[in-house]
């Protein structure tokens, strides 16, 4: 039986994981299951899986968390040391799927010790790409790709030589606002922006893909993960969904990964790698589908694609910088302080402040990563408090 984890498993990500997980029940022995606010579904999935522990991010939750696993025998904990001391113990495969920065830290504990990671949280590889490779190195295990696009390229890699890539593209749904004059994006409500065409995902990551914030992390993820250079990386957007990447070879050839919009398939792939196992998502009628169309994104109305570039540009805790103000900018949109269109102007702002610093370009250690992380909230959140931006 193999040893898993899923950090994150009431979410969007976690529950698709659990899904595949309780298909086969006998194949897994279930280590740790984490949330944060959802306990109901944290203690209900924690007893069908027999799991040996549940934890909540949340440790006013406890007691909860606590009451609601009474009796069955499962170990119960609480709060951000919990879950490190958690992701140190034995798996042989743990899911990465917190969402932003505080996801950063369980995942490099679990490669610590021992275990391979399939990696939704884009955030650990954009904060700190470089120490996440080199966790991964020095303890000779692997970071799967999770974000559909990684995936996608991950797959279109196999068994290719990476001095034979010309470019990667990486498509893009554009989002709920796809076609609206940008003068209407201004005055757009968090639940308008929340809605996706395609995916099914949580309202954070919906929220980024109508900003194309959310592509602009995954552009930075991209180049960290297989170590392409910038100028390599690519965006179009593909309004269908359906082709998630496409990896372009010195000899001329495109190569495509095609499927349904179902996370299934990349958390599937992650969990069975390096083989490929049935998975229950739907097969594509290309019939059916007729065509698939691209357009190119507009940087003008969507400044976190040239955000991005600057980030790649300057490495160092850029990523922190950039993720940290881009996670305080949604806060704000979220709690109705400022417009969908100021969080991009939050984020380079944040960025105009601390990318110059003489910090930015320090090592890429944990601490570094974090206390960085630090300082771009609060300067974000002065920012925004600051208003008009
Ligand atoms: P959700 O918001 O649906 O779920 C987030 C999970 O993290 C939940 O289990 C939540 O607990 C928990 N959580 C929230 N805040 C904290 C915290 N501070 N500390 C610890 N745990 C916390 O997110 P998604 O599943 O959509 O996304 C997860 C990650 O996967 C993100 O990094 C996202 O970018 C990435 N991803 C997601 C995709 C998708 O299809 N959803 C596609 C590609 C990548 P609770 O719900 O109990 O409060
Ligand atoms: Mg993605």
């Amino acid at each position: 039986m193999r040893r898993v984890s899923v950090f994150g498993a009431t979410g969007s990500i976690g529950q698709n994981t659990l899904d595949l997980i309780k298909r086969a029940p006998d194949a897994y022995q279930v280590v740790a299951l984490s949330g944060a606010g959802n306990i109901t579904q944290l203690a209900q999935d924690a007893q069908d899986l027999n799991a040996e522990i549940a934890l909540t991010a949340r440790d006013d939750l406890y007691d909860d968390l606590k009451s609601a696993l009474a009796g069955t025998g499962i170990e119960v904990a609480a709060g951000q040391v919990a879950l490190n001391d958690a992701a140190c113990r034995p798996a042989d495969w743990v899911m990465s799927a917190i969402i932003g920065a505080a996801g950063l830290q369980p995942g490099l504990l679990a490669l610590q010790n021992g275990a391979d990671l399939a990696l939704a949280n884009k955030e650990s590889m954009v904060t700190a790409g470089r120490l996440m490779r080199e966790t991964a190195q020095n303890a000779g295990r692997k970071i799967l790709p999770v974000d559909s696009e990684h995936s996608a390229v991950f797959q279109a890699l196999l068994g290719e030589d990476l001095s034979a890539v010309e470019r990667v593209i990486i498509t893009a749904s554009g989002g709920a606002f796809l076609g609206w004059p940008i003068e209407k994006l201004a005055d757009v409500t968090p639940q308008q922006a929340a809605t996706h065409p395609n995916w099914d995902m949580g309202t954070r990551i919906t929220i980024d893909s109508a900003s194309m914030f959310n592509k602009a992390l995954e552009v930075i993820e991209a180049k960290e993960f297989f170590d392409f250079r910038p100028s390599q990386i690519e965006v179009l957007i593909h309004p269908q969904s359906m082709i998630h990447a496409l990896v372009g070879f010195t000899d001329g050839a495109l190569m495509a990964h095609i499927g349904p919009p179902d996370m299934r398939h990349a958390i599937g792939f992650a969990l069975h790698y390096p083989n490929r196992a049935p998975l229950p998502v739907e097969r594509l009628d290309l019939r059916k589908i007729g065509q698939f169309t691209f357009q190119d994104p507009d940087e003008v109305r969507h400044p976190a694609l040239r955000l991005a570039r600057t980030v790649m540009e300057t490495g160092g805790l850029s990523g922190a910088v950039f993720n940290a103000a881009k996670e305080i900018a949604l806060d704000g949109f979220l709690g109705r302080q400022i417009g969908f269109l100021d969080m991009a102007d939050v984020v380079e702002t944040v960025m105009d402040r601390l990318l110059g610093c003489a910090d930015i370009n320090a090592a890429q250690t944990l601490d570094n990563v974090l206390a960085m992380d630090h300082l771009a909230r609060q300067e974000a959140r002065s920012v925004i408090a600051r208003k008009p931006i």
